[in-house]
């Protein structure tokens, strides 16, 4: 590809010498067609004069006269040679011609001469055939200066304007282009050229000025997602990554001076119960005021990190004495349960906290945060709202949780669990109403496993969908063989965790084993606690309702020891609430439980629910409740739980009695 120089030279050279040679080689022909008329008029009339010349002396035989006329007629221009022939007898021709030419060579005119008619005599000339191109050649030569100069001249115009508009200012723009592209830190190129390329100029300028704004806008963008790499976005505290590098920082500054650091692990306490509640905008902010405390609290050098979602991490330096390690987390604890206010709402949180120490507990930055973490969850098993130090038997206890989730998923397959079987009568006459279905572990090796010593694993490990399921089967499958048999009692209740609340799939497996085994809405009971109801989530919400539009009824499980909200009471009109053990242990003696087993009493009869009260154990508890107007009665005064045949056995063993009471009613009537 040529250059713009190049194509601009070869491009004059072309436009300016090709019409040039073109028109001198036109205007040369057209001279040549223009200049023969005219050479050969001139010849005619150089022969007419010169005949006429001739006349006069010939006329009067004057030879010397003749002479001196022929030879100026060899003088006119283009005449080479000429002859002159006299019609006068003996008379010679004249012959002439110019020195070194010789005579009748040429292009021959001639005419006669003549006096009043009479022919005297003829002449005739030759002239000079090369007589036009010479001529031609004369004005050739000018032609040819006359375009070399105005070649000259518009070239030198042409380059020049060029030079100016075009090639000047293009450098200049490839100047410019090469400071934008080399990120130059020069002030904006000044066109005042208002034309094509000075337009292009100012464009390239603001294009410099775009392209520097893009530049900053670059870099401000890098340092933030570096920021934001290393810190969390809602709370603008370290992220894990920061707080780990920080850490391994930190353990190493320790380990040369000999100094003591604690890591604290901060979980709050039921946080997802806010997010469920009052929505995530809410929960966020609780989250951030938190953040801001935990952040307050501590010195600017220790470091406060968000793990994740609602779990801080923290780093003590010095931490030599622990007393004051005591303190800060004490400190901590109290500002995480001071009052949140959002929008108008007042929102108090707790959190559980597990401090580890280095070097005490370890010295491995890693295993660090761990045992925090393990301390942590210890001190949610004391009940929340508290700190545990890290122990070794922590872990222990760890490893046992983990053993524990293992063996209960071989315990599913090798179907070891078995379900008992507990009555609930009625409080006035003693009959049989239903019975509450309780799970057991039939271990291989530690016997009947009771069921708080792995609902709460089943439910940590997530296998508790699976053994709800299992229970529901088993549960209606015994309710249709007890029916086959002709045992017919009121309904069948199972316990359903509220975890299990979490997905559709309980209808889906209470609806099917009902549909297998023929079991009738009003045989089977549902008993929920309080904290279902609880979490408000949408989902848990419409597994209520479905459940309660499949016409099952619900049973609110260890009513008064959770919330115990009213207003849940209202929307979800379950068919029972029971009473929790606790409250029934102390009756009749105690004043409170009496005031409050009877105000629960009163409650639920005014709102149409019935009351059951659980763990009756003993005479003057049955009759205090059935004083206060409690509908039903369940506890170890009326049976144990016990396996189905036990269970059958009782309530066979109880029906002969209340028949045998009735024909005894009805004898003593008859009296
Ligand atoms: P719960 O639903 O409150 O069940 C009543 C518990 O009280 C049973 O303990 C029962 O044996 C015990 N109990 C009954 N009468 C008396 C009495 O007069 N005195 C005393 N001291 N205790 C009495 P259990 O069977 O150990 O069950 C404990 C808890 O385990 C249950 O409390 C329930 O929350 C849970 N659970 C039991 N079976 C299942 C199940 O199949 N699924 C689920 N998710 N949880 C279950
Ligand atoms: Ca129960
Ligand atoms: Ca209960």
């Amino acid at each position: 590809m040529l250059s713009i120089r190049s194509t601009i030279a070869l491009g004059i050279a072309l436009a300016v010498l090709a019409p040039t040679g073109m028109l001198w080689h036109l205007e040369q022909e057209l001279t040549r067609k223009a200049q023969a008329p005219l050479i050969e008029q001139n010849r005619q009339a150089v022969l007419l004069m010169s005949a006429a010349a001739l006349v006069q002396p010939l006329w009067t035989l004057d030879s010397q006269q003749t002479e001196q006329r022929a030879r100026r007629t060899l003088r006119e221009t283009g005449v080479l040679s000429l002859r002159l022939s006299e019609r006068r007898p003996l008379a010679t021709p004249l012959v002439l011609a110019r020195p070194g030419e010789a005579a009748f060579k040429g292009v021959p005119l001639s005419a006669p001469i003549r006096h009043e008619g009479e022919l005297l005599g003829e002449l005739e000339l030759w002239f000079d055939p090369g007589q036009i191109d010479r001529l031609l050649a004369e004005r050739r030569s000018a032609t040819i200066q006359l375009a070399a100069l105005q070649i000259l001249l518009s070239v030198a115009v042409l380059l020049a304007l060029l030079h100016w508009r075009l090639l000047a200012p293009v450098q200049r723009l490839k100047r410019q282009a090469s400071e934008i592209a080399s990120r130059a830190d020069v002030a904006p190129v000044q066109w005042d050229q208002r034309d094509e390329l000075g337009q292009l100029g100012e464009h390239l300028n603001d294009v410099h000025g775009q392209i520097d704004a893009l530049f900053d806008q670059l870099e401000r963008q890098k340092a933030e997602l570096e920021k934001i790499a290393l810190h969390d976005t809602l709370t603008g505290l370290p992220n894990r990554m920061l707080f780990r590098a920080l850490t391994g920082a930190a353990v190493a500054a320790a380990s040369r001076d000999g100094q003591r650091l604690a890591l604290l692990f901060i979980d709050l306490d039921r946080f997802k119960a806010v997010n469920d509640a009052f929505g995530h905008a809410v929960g966020d902010a609780v989250l951030v005021t938190l953040a801001h405390r935990l952040r307050a609290t501590v010195r600017a050098s220790d470091v406060v990190c968000r793990h994740s979602g609602d779990e801080f991490t923290m780093l003590l330096h010095d931490a030599s004495d622990l007393d004051e390690v005591v303190g800060t987390t004490e400190r901590l604890l109290a500002k995480l349960e001071q009052p949140v206010q959002v929008d108008g709402r007042e929102i108090t949180m707790s959190a559980s906290i597990g401090v580890a120490l280095y070097p005490d507990d370890t010295t491995d930055p890693a295993a660090l945060v761990q045992h925090a973490d393990t301390a942590m969850y210890a001190a949610k098993h004391l009940g929340r709202a508290r700190y545990s130090f890290y122990r070794a038997e922590f872990n222990e206890q760890l490893l046992a949780n983990q053993r524990l989730e293992a063996e209960l998923r071989e315990a599913l397959l090798n179907d070891e669990f078995v379900l008992h079987y507990q009555p609930q009568v009625d409080a006035s006459s003693g009959h049989l109403v239903g019975c509450e279905a309780l799970i057991r572990w039939h271990h291989p090796q530690r016997g009947l496993v009771p069921p708080l010593q792995f609902i709460g694993a089943a439910e940590q490990c997530g296998l508790i969908s699976e053994l709800g399921a299992w229970t529901i089967r088993t549960a209606c499958a015994q309710m249709a063989d007890w029916k086959r048999r002709g045992l017919a009692f009121g309904s069948v209740a199972v316990n359903v965790s509220a975890l299990e609340f979490r997905s559709h799939r309980l209808v889906d497996v209470v609806t099917q084993a009902m549909a297998e085994f023929g079991v009738q809405p009003h045989e089977l009971e549902i008993e929920l606690t309080e904290s279902v109801l609880m979490t408000d989530t949408d989902t848990t919400q419409r597994i209520v309702e479905r459940i309660k539009a499949l016409g099952l009824p619900l049973a609110v499980d260890d009513f008064g020891t959770g919330y115990s909200s009213l207003s849940y009471l209202k929307r979800l009109r379950p068919s029972k609430i029971k009473i929790d053990r606790s409250f029934v242990r102390d009756l009749p003696g105690d004043d409170d439980d009496r005031v409050l087993v009877h105000a629960i009493v009163q409650l639920a009869l005014a709102m149409g629910i019935r009351v059951v009260a659980e763990g009756v154990e003993t005479e003057p508890q049955r009759a205090e409740l059935h004083r206060m107007g409690c509908h039903m009665l369940q506890g170890y005064l009326i049976s144990r739980p016990q396996p189905a045949g036990g269970f059958e056995q009782f309530a066979r063993q109880l029906a002969h009695t209340a028949l045998a009471d009735r024909v005894g009613l009805d004898a003593s009537l008859a009296d």
